[in-house]
């Protein structure tokens, strides 16, 4: 068989989801996007879970990828087979030119036993695909598979002394519908390698560009759309593919009508490089806010596996804030702030630092108070003792985003979002998030696990200083737009004459 028709299960699963995708893989590699830290955070944490989850079945031997050719890790796991080896991990196999790694393979009372491990906390459509093939490959490799599985993360589990594996993953038994796709998946195997051996296909972008991946060939396939397109518009409700494949994707040439008010609203904006500014409504939501005023942001960070006692997968755990304090109106601001030592569980010294530092009765100024109030809230759930004091803190939390989600103020720069990366450039244009290391809160979640395993104390310094950087700067942020929107209305008083 010719080389570019071998398939592993990774191009195979690039086949289902786009023939294009797998032909631009298979002859023009090169072509493929730069992979991003947080998709290599993904990966990374793909890995470990695979790791964590073999003690589901301990006392295993693995058939290690790194180190070992393709052929010597076949040959290592048919050796595993014939001695007996109940658990083998990432056994490996090959038939009709297609290879696979099975994360566990257990030999079960009734027979072998596949299971698939994935980071996710829900069986997906494309698992389907994946468990599917390792069986057909499986099979045809001679070995008769009793049940296939796919284990993933109970979101459910709180971690109480140490990881209990059984709980923290859950198995979800899906031979039924494994066996019954074994003749599309050789019906698949069959139009990938026809479509390989021919010219590209005639694939356009489409839905299946992000679903189930974001496909590492969108700088290659999106190139002809152009800046600020139908694909610019936030909000949902309408089908974009629609649009683009009517030929209307520029800004220019879709049907306003057609929008919702809100998108309407982005395009004329920007089309017109125009600006709003309802002042009325900017000096009642000023008017709400009172002394002292803090603005507060939370950095977080989730883990599939939860680092402490208390914790759930993926929960959200606040392990940094950062604190303005401007205590009376023109007053000076001060600046507080709290970053965890890696390796403890943050919440406790945090809450400790925000109630020392947050003055009682404080208007807390957030920016999207949502997240901000759910961490606050679970804290005062997680730490009963505290219910009290961050409950109250919880009650008086405001939200800057107010005055733009509510259109008082918008700058065709925001490109139809409220989200403080765009509302900052639009309204205080010196300054901005280019200039730090860290820039945004997946980055920070990223430098935090790095901070956990470091050893390092001079790149430890460093990652705790981009840290306190990037997050002072999102409170100075706040500050800033608060005195953007306090000059509006002064100004708009002065030109005006009135004084309400
Ligand atoms: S970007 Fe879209 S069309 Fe292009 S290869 Fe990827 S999935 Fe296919």
């Amino acid at each position: 068989m010719k080389r570019s028709l071998y398939l592993s299960k990774s191009q195979y699963i690039r086949g289902i989801q786009c023939h294009k995708s797998l032909f631009l893989y298979k002859h023009h590699k090169e072509l493929r996007d730069e992979i991003s830290a947080t998709q290599q955070a993904i990966f990374s944490s793909g890995t470990d879970i695979g790791v964590l989850a073999q003690n589901l079945f301990p006392g295993g031997v693995e058939v290690p990828y790194e180190g070992l050719s393709i052929a010597e890790q076949l040959k290592m796991t048919g050796y595993m087979i014939a001695k007996g080896v109940r658990t083998i991990y990432e056994a490996s196999f090959e038939h009709d030119g297609l290879f696979v790694k099975v994360d566990i393979l257990h030999r079960g009372d009734k027979g072998w036993e596949l299971y698939e491990v994935k980071s996710s906390t829900a069986v997906k459509a494309v698992n389907y695909h994946d468990i599917a093939l390792q069986y057909y490959v499986l099979a045809g490799a001679g070995i008769k598979i009793k049940k296939s599985c796919l284990v993933h993360i109970n979101n459910q589990y709180v971690r109480n002394g140490k990881i209990e594996i059984d709980k923290l993953f859950a198995i979800n038994d899906l031979t039924v519908d494994v066996v019954g796709m074994q003749q599309d998946v050789a019906n698949n195997i069959s139009s990938m390698r026809s479509m390989i051996e021919g010219d590209m296909p005639l694939v356009d972008i489409g839905p299946h560009c992000s679903d189930p991946y974001d496909c590492d060939f969108r700088g290659h396939c999106w190139q002809h759309i152009p800046e600020n397109s139908v694909f610019d518009l936030r909000g949902r409700g309408i089908d974009k593919f629609a649009y683009y494949n009517r030929g209307q994707i520029a800004f220019a040439d879709l049907p306003l009508d057609e929008l919702n008010d809100s998108q309407r609203f982005q395009v004329e904006m920007h089309l017109n490089q125009d600006e709003q500014v309802d002042t009325d409504g900017i000096q009642e939501f000023l008017g709400n806010l009172w002394y002292p005023l803090c603005h507060f942001d939370f950095e977080t960070f989730m883990s599939p596996v939860p680092l402490h006692d208390g914790m759930r997968p993926y929960q959200q755990i606040p392990f940094q804030y950062s604190l303005h304090i401007q205590r009376q109106e023109g007053g000076a601001v001060e600046h507080y702030e709290f970053l965890a030592e890696p390796n403890v569980d943050p919440r406790p010294d945090l809450i400790k630092a925000m109630l020392e530092q947050i003055p009682k009765d404080s208007c807390v100024l957030t920016f999207n108070m949502a997240f901000e109030k759910t961490r606050i809230k679970e804290m005062s759930q997680d730490f009963p003792e505290h219910a009290e004091d961050l409950n109250h803190i919880h009650d008086r939390v405001m939200d800057l985003i107010v005055p733009f989600r509510k259109r008082y103020a918008y700058r065709w720069q925001q490109y139809g979002s409220n989200s403080i990366k765009n509302v900052l450039p639009a309204f205080v244009p010196d300054m901005s998030y280019k200039d730090l290391e860290i820039s945004n809160g997946g980055m920070a979640m990223d430098a935090y696990h790095l901070m956990c395993s470091e050893t390092d104390p001079i790149k430890l310094e460093l990652l705790r200083c981009n840290l306190l950087k990037y997050c002072k700067r999102d409170t100075e942020a706040m500050v800033k737009i608060h005195q953007v929107l306090v000059e509006m209305v002064f100004t708009w008083k002065l030109s005006t004459g009135i004084d309400h």
